[in-house]
């Protein structure tokens, strides 16, 4: 194998992120507007081929995690194709998706059977209408269908469910959802809302803490912590009875870059050294104007050496990265 992937603080580059589409059919709050975002054009989005050839490099370069996420990823025609492409990839441990879940019942089984073996889910409600208020969509039912169908394949583990806290909101999920947590196989994860949506409209007082959850859930449910797995973006408690995980990935109040193994590539081929990136770097032009696997090595090579080593959310100076999570990508 090539020299690893490093990145200037001396941090090892194993886990990429891709988004497949900018598109989703879901318009949460907290991400993108009602009535939605001008589209990338199709030409614009890079080709299955162009995606299999970036994660090859990528993955000659030590990269042995990929995460797929969107938008929303099983909006894009004939996606599980593209992860039977991505699983064949020599070098790659594990091949992980992020959805939304509307489209889980109908492609589970061809999402398994394609290579997949995790999965995210982004559930911020666990009430109908809720749920209907955060996203737009009256889509619960369907979305727990889809886990209940993802689970009935145990090759694909673990299966977490993703819920954005958002203070004024997610106080009255919590205890919801360390219930669901602690009667269903899923590991439930609250993530912090972080300074990434389409609306420029965050503020500091709208995060609701991880702390501030635990200690909501631990009143109810004592919970306990378990030892953190290095890189990991969550704090990952058990509860003391037994039943159950429960985690908080808190990137405000509690940041986890210093051992970040993380980069990302966005629908159109731009890759962003970290979440929160004001600068990318182009792999579209150079993939499409004949560069070689050696060229574009070079060229990210050189982006993640420039690689941030942290994020600013809430310092001075911190300023929110004008593409949206939706463009972006988990
Ligand atoms: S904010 Fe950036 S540096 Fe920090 S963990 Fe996320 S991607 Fe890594």
């Amino acid at each position: 194998m090539e020299d690893l992937l490093v990145d200037g603080h001396g941090r090892r580059i194993s886990d990429l992120r891709v988004s497949v589409t900018d598109r989703c059919n879901f318009r949460c709050q907290y991400c993108m507007p009602a009535d939605g975002l001008p589209w990338l054009d199709r030409t614009a989005v890079l080709t299955f081929e162009e995606i299999e050839r970036l994660v090859r490099i990528f993955a000659s370069l030590g990269v042995t995690d990929l995460r797929l996420t969107g938008g929303e990823p099983l909006v894009r025609r004939d996606f599980p194709r593209l992860v039977g492409m991505l699983s064949r990839v020599e070098g790659l441990d594990d091949v992980s998706l992020t959805t939304n879940g509307y489209l889980l019942e109908r492609d589970a089984a061809a999402l398994v059977e394609a290579g997949i073996n995790r999965v995210n889910v982004s559930i911020d409600s666990l009430q109908r209408d809720r749920f209907f208020q955060i996203t737009r969509r009256d889509s619960l039912p369907q979305v727990l269908r889809g886990l209940d169908e993802l689970a009935k394949h145990p090759e694909v583990h673990p299966i977490k469910v993703n819920a954005v806290a958002i203070r004024g909101f997610t106080e009255q999920e919590a205890i919801p959802f360390a219930e669901f947590a602690r009667s269903t196989a899923f590991q439930v994860r609250f993530i912090e809302f972080m300074p990434l949506d389409a609306d420029h409209a965050w503020s500091a007082d709208q995060v609701l803490t991880g702390e501030e959850l635990r200690q909501i859930i631990d009143a109810v449910h004592p919970i306990e912590e378990l030892p953190r797995e290095p890189s990991a973006t969550a704090r990952v408690f058990r509860f003391r009875d037994g039943t159950g995980e429960i985690g908080f990935i808190n990137p405000v109040s509690e940041p986890f870059c210093s051992d970040c193994n993380r980069i990302r590539l966005t629908a159109e081929g731009k890759l962003r050294t970290c979440l929160f990136s004001i600068h990318e770097t182009d792999l579209r032009e150079p993939l499409r104007s004949g560069a070689t696997d050696a060229d574009i090595e070079r060229v990210i090579r050189d982006a993640v050496w420039r690689k941030e080593l942290k994020h600013n959310v809430g310092e001075p100076g911190f300023r929110q990265p004008p593409r949206s999570m939706s463009a972006i990508g988990g």
